[in-house]
């Protein structure tokens, strides 16, 4: 149990340490950010794989409008980026062979908030030691960006369990 509290401790430091970062720019309103990582967009929403994912199948579900918190969503916002995440998480199944999956979703940079956008992280997890999460959690801020090749090998899964389940997206890798 010490062990557990020490290593929560531990998270909590270099989690407040590591991301919070104030940004001048909102990378999620830059179209070159957004379509080198981006495996789903309507009018309303994107999904992007994420840069450094804490595990494979790491997802940010992402209101196209600039809001900063979860309180300024309207309530139709709400209903879409519900829809969105469990349509992630059913491709992500697929993809990825999750089971479980967390979702986080931070509001103010007190709690740790790196970009001032809401969105909503999607981690999946497949069976096995839930102290695993943890571990990557805490090493998280020394993980590497990952390469544009492996990026793209992502999103493609992604996509691929995306269409096979009939579903559309406007997404289009060739134009930025
Ligand atoms: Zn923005």
């Amino acid at each position: 149990m010490i062990r557990v509290l020490l290593l929560c401790a531990l998270f909590a430091i270099f989690y407040f340490v590591y991301q919070v970062t104030p940004s001048s720019d909102c990378p999620f309103c830059n179209r070159r950010v957004v379509h080198r990582q981006k495996y789903y967009e309507d009018d309303k929403a994107i999904g992007l794989y994420c840069y450094k994912p804490i595990i494979d199948g790491h997802c940010l579900i992402i209101p196209k409008r600039h809001v900063e918190r979860f309180e300024d969503l309207t309530t139709s916002e709400m209903v879409h980026m519900q829809k969105l995440i469990k349509k992630t998480h059913k491709a992500s199944q697929k993809a990825f062979g999750a089971n479980s999956y967390l979702l986080l979703q931070k509001n103010g940079k007190e709690v740790g908030q790196s970009v001032p956008h809401v969105h909503f992280h999607y981690i999946p997890k497949k069976r096995g030691n839930p102290m695993d999460l943890l571990l990557r959690f805490l090493f998280a801020p020394l993980k590497a960006q990952i390469s544009s090749k492996e990026m793209n090998k992502k999103i493609k899964s992604i996509q691929d369990s995306w269409e096979k389940e009939g579903w559309t997206s406007t997404v289009n890798r060739a134009v930025i």
